[in-house]
Formats: C-alpha cells, structure tokens, sequence
C-alpha cells in the first residue's frame, strides 16, 4: 500500500520519489516510504481546505467527533502490539515503552472524545436589556501537525485528538526518520470511517515537506513540535499569512535534590528523569542540582547505577536502553561528550559508546554522567537530547532556585525533599511548564503540558489543549432593534 494520505486514498508521490527507514539497533532498512512531492502537500492541503469549508466535519456534532475518536481508541488497544513492535523497530526504545506509549495514547484519544461533547461556550452576563451575548468556539481551519522522532505515535496524538475534537481538518508530517507508526494511525482513522479530506498524511524531508507547510497560505494553523532552532524558522514561515502557531520545543530540565530528601527514591528518580529512552525526551531530567551536603554520595551512586544499566535492542528482553535514533543523533551525543571533557566536568559515568560487539552496528551510547559541572558550562546550557546528565551543587533553597531558573528553557523541572512546604514554594518559583514534586516524568491527558521561555507557545493536553484548536467568537444579539439614531441626518 502506498505511504501517503490524500483526501481520503492511499497514494505515492507524484514525483516518484521514496525514502528508507533505518532501524537504529542494527542499520537495517526496515521499509521504503513514499516521499511527498511539493503537488502532494499542496494537494493535502486542497483536501483539507475543501472538507473544512464544505465537508460535513467542522459542522458534524462533537459527539459524534468524539465517538470518532473513541473508535480509534479502540482500534489501538485491539492493534497495541503492531503499533508497539514497530514504534521499537523505528525509533529503538524498548518494547515496554512502547507499549507504554501506545497506553498513553489511548487514554488521550479517550480523553478528548468525552472533552469534544463538553462545550466551552457560555452567555455572557450583560447589564443592557434587550441584549445578548455569547461566546461560541469554532475549529481553526486546516491545521498542520508537525512531530519529532522521539514519540513519534505520542506527540501526534497530543495534536490529532484535541484538532479533531474541535472540527478541525489537517495535513500531518511526522519526522522523516520515524514515519511509520502515524502511517499505522491514520490508517485506524480510514478504518474508522473519517471523512475525506479531513486527515491528511505527507512524509518527507522537514525542510521541503514541512516549511511548505508552514508557508502555505491555505493553512490556518501550525503545531509542531520539535528543536527550537526549527521553532523559530517554523514560526517564521508561518507569520507571513499570520497563522497560529503553537510551539513545543526543547528544555534543559533542573532536577533539584534537597539533602533531606529520601536518598534512594531521589537517586532513583535521577536516573530515570536523565536516561528514560537514552536521554531522548523533551522533560529528561539532564540538569541534576544537589545540595552540597549530600552531594558525594548522590554522584557517586547515581555513577554506579547509570554504568549498570543495561543497553540493548528495544526488542530483545530485560533491555532497559536502546540505541539513540539515528546516526546524526549519536554524532551529536558524541560531540556534546567531548565538548564537556574539553570545558573541565569530571566524567563519572558512560563517556562513549558501549564495547560489546553485539551493539557494534547500532547507534549505542552509554549513560555518561559529568560532574562538578557550573553554569556556566554549554553542556549545562544546552540540550543534548540524548544520554548526558550534568551534576551541579547548591548550598541553599534560594540557590537552587536561580540555578533552576537559569537556562533559555522553560518545559519542566523537578524537586525532591522530604519538606513538602519547601518543595511546593520551589516548585512555585520555577519557571517551567510543568514541575514534578517527588516524582519525575509523569503526565495526564487532563493536565496541560508545555513551555516557559524558548520551550514554547501554548499548550498541549487539558482544556487549554483543545482551546489551541478553537477560534472564540463574540454573538452580540440585539433582541429589540430600532433606529439608532446616533447621527440627526
Ligand atoms: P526537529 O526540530 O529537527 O524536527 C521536528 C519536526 O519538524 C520533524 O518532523 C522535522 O522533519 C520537521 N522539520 C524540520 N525542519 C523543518 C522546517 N524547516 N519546517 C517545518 N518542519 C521542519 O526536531 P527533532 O525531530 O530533532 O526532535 C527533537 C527536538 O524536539 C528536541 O529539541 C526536543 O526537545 C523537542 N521535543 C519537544 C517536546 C515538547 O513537548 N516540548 C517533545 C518532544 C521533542 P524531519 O525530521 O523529517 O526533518
């Protein structure tokens, strides 16, 4: 079957074209996929203009836009193991991720099918008789979904269930390197029985596909996801016809250790917020601050426990890290590594790619942990995106907190202390999207995620999610009309 979805039917590109996608664990090519010619987006984008203007979807009632919804829920959970198997196979995290993930996404389609049948319109309270007010919500338009590789399947359902929830229409661009599982999803949505037109897929290169996009006078709105380098391009491109945008970039995540904290869970917690899929997380918890008191027995034993963990294919069991994406990732990791040594932190842990013949054709690194580290640092700075924590030290609360606070990003960040007070006034002066107490990583479909700073514009997930996808418009009614007479002539 061909790769790409045009309103409403199975296509290859125009030009021919296709492109291999490699799994990380070995190099082998696990498909070809069509590519999209610049007639496809442009095609795409006529099928979503049309059922949006003319198609039944943005005027079909939301609850059967969120049965729609609830039947691709369903789907997923009957196909879990062909989306978790090949989510492995493209992006190399191990399987139990990814069934987590396909989990995860479940919950999100459900939870906007029920959030799409509760109206967020509402009367206005007005002291002028004879008048009334309402605000009303309706979909954007024709919305273009843009997502990286590291949750492929995750992070476009973080954008397709809210933009259908609300009427909207669509073209998707998953991340080249990754395409398969959103192919997997939009064919659960054809089978679902959505509309032509309304979900569009093109795959391809992200400067030719997706800055067609975001360029293309025809699209209301652009979501994406991504580094924030492309953000600023992304939002660029998208300001000469003035669409919304809404960004969902990088961050450099604190993850603040009080010495009162309980030492084991903290550690713990360390290792899953800085290593859960090598690294490779927008929130990973790559910026650890610990108080000085504890900060020699924290180091050493987040060291230990980082050079035990277990790399290998995401397939195989009892692996507990897979290969990074792609080469061009692993180059970067490894240039990030060396950049650390050269600015003076103390290599506690990992520092390459792991010995074993067996992960010789994969795109490996081991966890590295630098310690002694200061802000100053660009391995402190910027994000690696990949299997590298720094190790900073703190002396007091209001230390940690300018320490914190000290990056370009804004997406997440955690604090660990037995002192739930202080944990809560740390969590209240951190200026990031979402702050964990006690715990690292965690999200809920009903709770908004997203940026401060250079993290990003707008929300994902929650109420505020779906508001990303509605336009709000004011009715004034006057219910006694007659002359106005303002003017005498
Ligand atoms: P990129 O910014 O390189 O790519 C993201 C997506 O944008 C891909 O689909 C890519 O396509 C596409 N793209 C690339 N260039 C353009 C362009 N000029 N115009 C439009 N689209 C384009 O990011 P990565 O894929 O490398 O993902 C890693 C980044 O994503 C990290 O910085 C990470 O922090 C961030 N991220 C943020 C999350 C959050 O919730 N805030 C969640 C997950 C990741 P292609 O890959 O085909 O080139």
């Amino acid at each position: 079957m061909p790769d790409l979805f045009l309103a409403g039917a199975w296509r290859a590109g125009a030009d021919g074209e296709t492109d291999e996608v490699i799994n990380p664990a070995d190099q082998s090519v696990l498909a070809h996929v069509d590519r999209a010619a610049p007639a496809d987006v442009d095609a795409a984008v006529t099928a979503a203009r049309r059922a949006f203007d003319r198609g039944p979807w943005p005027r079909t009632p939301a609850v059967e836009r969120g049965a729609l919804l609830s039947r691709v829920a369903e789907l997923l959970v009957r196909d879990k193991e062909e989306f978790a198997r090949t989510e492995t196979l493209d992006t190399g995290k191990t399987l139990g991720e990814a069934r987590q993930d396909v989990d995860d996404v479940v919950a999100v389609l459900r939870y906007y099918a029920q959030a799409a049948g509760r109206s967020l319109d509402r009367e206005v309270e007005v002291p002028t008789p004879g008048v009334r007010s309402r605000i009303v919500h309706e979909p954007v338009g024709v919305c273009a979904l843009i997502t990286p590789w590291n949750y492929p399947l995750l992070q476009i359902s973080w954008k397709l269930a809210p933009a259908l929830a609300a009427g909207n229409t669509m073209v998707v661009k998953p991340s080249e390197v990754t395409p398969l599982t959103t192919g997997l999803l939009v064919a659960r949505l054809d089978e679902a029985g959505v509309d032509p037109g309304v979900v569009n897929l093109v795959l391809g290169p992200g400067a030719g596909v997706g800055g067609r996009l975001c360029e293309h006078p025809d699209v209301d709105l652009v979501s994406f996801t991504g580094g924030l380098v492309t953000g600023r391009g992304v939002m660029a491109a998208a300001s000469r016809s003035l669409k919304r945008v809404a960004l969902e970039l990088g961050g450099k995540n604190p993850n603040v250790i009080f010495a009162d904290a309980d030492f084991d869970t903290a550690v713990d917690y360390a290792l899953t917020g800085a290593f859960l899929h090598s690294g490779q997380v927008c929130s990973a918890g790559s910026r650890i601050l610990v108080e000085e008191s504890c900060y020699e027995p924290f180091v050493a034993e987040l060291a230990a426990r980082a050079d035990r963990i277990r790399l290998g294919d995401g397939m195989a069991a009892g692996t507990e890290c897979g290969p990074l994406v792609s080469r061009a990732q692993l180059d970067k990791v490894e240039r990030y590594v060396a950049l650390g040594r050269e600015e003076g932190a103390t290599l506690r842990a990992g520092g390459g790619r792991p010995d074993d013949p067996a992960l010789a054709k994969g795109f490996y690194h081991r966890p590295t942990l630098f310690a002694d580290c200061d802000r100053s640092m660009r391995i402190v700075q910027e994000e690696v995106f990949g299997p590298v924590a720094t190790v900073e030290t703190f002396r007091t609360e209001e230390q940690a907190v300018e320490l914190g606070n000290d990056t370009q990003y804004g997406l997440a960040g955690a604090v660990f202390s037995a002192d739930l007070d202080r944990a809560r006034r740390v969590a209240g002066r951190l200026r990031h999207g979402t702050v964990w107490i006690n715990d690292y990583h965690p999200y809920l479909p009903q709770a908004e995620w997203g940026g401060y700073k250079q993290s990003g514009i707008g929300r994902e997930l929650g109420a505020g999610g779906l508001l990303e996808y509605y336009e709000t418009k004011h009715v004034y009614e006057n219910l006694r009309p007659g002359p106005q007479r303002w003017f005498a002539g």
